[in-house]
């Protein structure tokens, strides 16, 4: 792009700048020292101050050095507003703020440093009028992406705009960030915006093809493993763009066959995060990591199904299996998911201490059908003792747990109350329900789970 040198000016300027590009701090401020308001100045071409171009270089010495000679982080370089730069005059600025240019080039310890500087996250450039969370998804940076997701909750200028609004701001064409990772096959990013509040049926203005949302971009790129995302945020399969075609339509007039099939409305559909519900919204990381894994997991054994009877080969999922049967290793010495037997126990309820498998609690999460009277999505209760649940966390280990069983005595868990207490609550009849949903995992344990269940759980110590 040529943050750089183009056109620069000859002697002293010149050589600032190739200082600041090549990162030389004692040479910047060598050249500072004996001229002050080289600073303040920008390349003849660019109009990229050394800011922009230590941002954009990722020279984060240099970077640091500037914002301490109390620079301004926001160097516009559009309109008037810029900073020392009159003799510019306001022509379009492509390049936007040095904050854009770090996020761009994935520059994460510069878009840190801007941002803890006050960088303003909700600067348009001129170009395509995008944001500095545009320019991170584009470009795939995710670091950089959850930095400014991260700065934008405590930001005042996104708290008077509202996070939402924030995460799902619109550039020149009306695409959201969420659109451009999409497009461009960021699935890191689009996983992150998802999880942030963006909104996966959001349709574009004229980006794309117009109306597209995010799911035909995807579609159209065909990427899978956004596909996957977007379906398992509850994109919908059915939606039209403004030509009338479905997400299906455009991955098969692209050839991109897994993704078409996916996306076929015909195909089961996918399990989608129950991202509604309140405990979930408020899982711990480890719980989610978790939970989300299963999830993935469980969509991945409807691609199998899916993708079986057409000629499409599945391309390697972005995370590998290895680290999924590693997991249950490592677990192996955990009690067994008293619903499905097959899964160890891994997320325990709170406040009663039961603890099932995260197959499970998703399988529990995920089918939980509106009321058809009230369509109110009722919260899912302990499927063992029908309490409800105000949190889900991951369950301790049982190394730990005998370790302090032998501490406090053998009955002081809340392992122990769970059996007597799913024993007199006759927790068998919420097994029915749940083990009809498993059924969508195709592992649903061994054969009878049911009476198996019930049993099981009698023996439990
Ligand atoms: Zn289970
Ligand atoms: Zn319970």
């Amino acid at each position: 792009m040529g943050q750089g040198l183009s056109c620069a000016r000859s002697g002293p300027e010149h050589e600032f700048f190739a200082a600041v590009q090549a990162g030389d701090l004692e040479l910047v401020e060598g050249l500072l020292a004996a001229e002050p308001p080289l600073v303040h100045r920008t390349t003849v071409y660019d109009r990229l101050s050394a800011l922009h171009i230590a941002a954009a270089n990722g020279r984060i010495e240099v970077l640091s050095m500037i914002l301490d000679r109390s620079v301004r982080p926001d160097l516009l370089n559009r309109h008037k507003q810029v900073m020392g730069l009159q003799c510019f005059s306001a022509s379009v600025e492509p390049f936007g703020t040095p904050l854009m240019l770090a996020a761009m080039h994935g520059k994460i310890a510069c878009v840190e440093k801007l941002l803890q500087a006050g960088a303003n996250i909700l600067t348009f450039d001129s170009l395509h009028g995008r944001t500095c969370l545009h320019h991170a998804a584009y470009y795939g940076h995710s670091d950089c992406l959850q930095a400014i997701l991260s700065a934008a909750h405590s930001n005042p200028v996104a708290e008077s705009w509202g996070f939402a609004r924030f995460v799902n701001v619109r550039d020149g064409d009306g695409a959201t960030p969420l659109h451009l990772a999409a497009r461009q096959k960021r699935p890191e990013c689009v996983h992150l915006l998802l999880d942030n509040g963006a909104l996966a049926c959001a349709s574009t203005g004229s980006y794309g093809y117009p109306g597209s949302t995010p799911l035909h971009l995807a579609a159209r790129g065909g990427s899978l493993d956004c596909v996957r995302e977007l379906l398992a945020w509850g994109a919908d399969r059915q939606q039209v763009d403004a030509s009338g075609r479905i997400p299906y339509v455009v991955a098969l007039k692209r050839n991109h066959g897994a993704c078409a099939a996916l996306l076929n409305p015909a195909s089961a559909e996918p399990l989608v995060w129950p991202s509604p519900l309140k405990f979930i919204s408020e899982l711990n990381s480890d719980a989610k990591t978790l939970l989300e894994r299963a999830l993935t997991e469980a969509n991945r054994q409807r691609e199998k199904s899916i993708l079986k009877g057409t000629a499409c080969t599945l391309p390697s999922p972005s995370h590998s299996d290895d680290g999924i049967d590693d997991d249950t290793s490592e677990a192996s010495d955990t009690e067994l998911c008293c619903i499905c037997f097959d899964q160890p126990c891994t997320i325990e309820v709170r406040d009663c201490g039961h603890q099932m498998c995260a197959h499970c609690t998703l399988a529990l999460c995920c089918h939980n059908k509106p009321n058809p009277t009230t369509l109110c999505v009722s919260a899912p209760v302990c499927p063992f003792c029908r309490s409800s649940i105000a949190q889900l966390v991951v369950a301790e280990a049982k190394v730990e747990a005998k370790e302090e069983r032998d501490r406090d005595g053998p009955w002081k868990l809340p392992r122990s109350r769970k059996s007597s207490r799913s024993l007199s609550d006759g927790g068998s009849s919420s097994f029915k329900g749940l083990s009809s949903a498993m059924g969508s995992f195709g592992k649903v344990g061994r054969g009878s789970g049911k009476s198996a269940g019930n049993s099981g759980m009698a023996d439990k110590p």
